[in-house]
């Protein structure tokens, strides 16, 4: 007697759904089975979503963000801020800012972080593009908000280094505490980097970075250095 199983289709369907991040063989085989059975399935629509997505979406060929028009909306919108540009890791990271509402300039995706450890140089990102934008459409300021990892402080450094030919201000996201957490949540680093980073109340003034609470730590002045 041969083993019953699912239909060809239905295999196929569960095999490529499996294939998606975050959904095991059981998640699988569940959405499959209610796309079969159940009347609020509409498996066409989904399909042809699917298709569409393939056909339409690609980067942007300016900065990278996800779009249907090249360039992307951001990239042709007049009212952007075309003397700050934003650098981020990922084009996901563009949309956080965006919802921040407190960046109206443009930005540039860099498709990754330098990462020896996972054999990611500076040649695998868009930095040959970064630099033809500075040389085409020069902004005044370059702020670069990019991970507060290993990786992303050594892209941050590798970045200021390259960039500081331009005559072109770089600038870092603050780094502090996240809102809604107390002082003893925060480690050490933390700590350290909102200190730096204070500001002054009512006004946006900085204060000097130096400070003799809590000796400086070797990225941190060479960061003061660089800002
Ligand atoms: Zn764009």
């Amino acid at each position: 007697m041969k083993r019953a199983e699912y239909p060809p289709a239905l295999r196929s369907l569960i095999a490529e759904l499996k294939r998606l991040p975050g959904i095991g063989s059981r998640s699988a085989e569940r959405i499959a089975l209610w796309m079969v059975q159940s009347p609020d399935a509409h498996p066409e629509t989904l399909g042809i979503a699917i298709t569409d997505l393939n056909h339409s979406v690609h980067p942007c060929s300016i900065c990278g963000f996800f779009t249907e028009e090249d360039p992307c909306p951001i990239c042709s919108d007049p009212a952007r801020d075309t003397q700050m540009l934003c650098v981020v890791e990922q084009p996901t990271d563009v949309l956080p800012l965006e919802r921040s509402g407190a960046y109206y300039g443009r930005y540039h995706t860099l498709g990754g972080k330098i990462s020896p450890l996972d054999h990611v140089g500076p040649e695998a990102l868009r930095i040959p593009q970064l630099l033809n934008r500075l040389q085409t459409h020069p902004p005044s300021e370059i702020i670069l908000a990019l991970g507060a990892d290993v990786e992303g402080e050594a892209t941050s450094h590798y970045l200021a280094d390259l960039l500081r030919p331009f005559p072109i201000a770089i600038t870092r996201l603050a780094q502090g505490l996240p809102a809604g957490s107390g002082l003893e949540y925060a480690d050490e680093l933390t700590l350290h980097r909102a200190l730096s980073g204070r500001i002054r109340l009512g006004s946006t003034n900085l204060l000097p970075s130096q400070y003799t609470l809590l000796a400086p730590k070797e990225t941190d002045a060479h960061n003061a250095s660089e800002n």
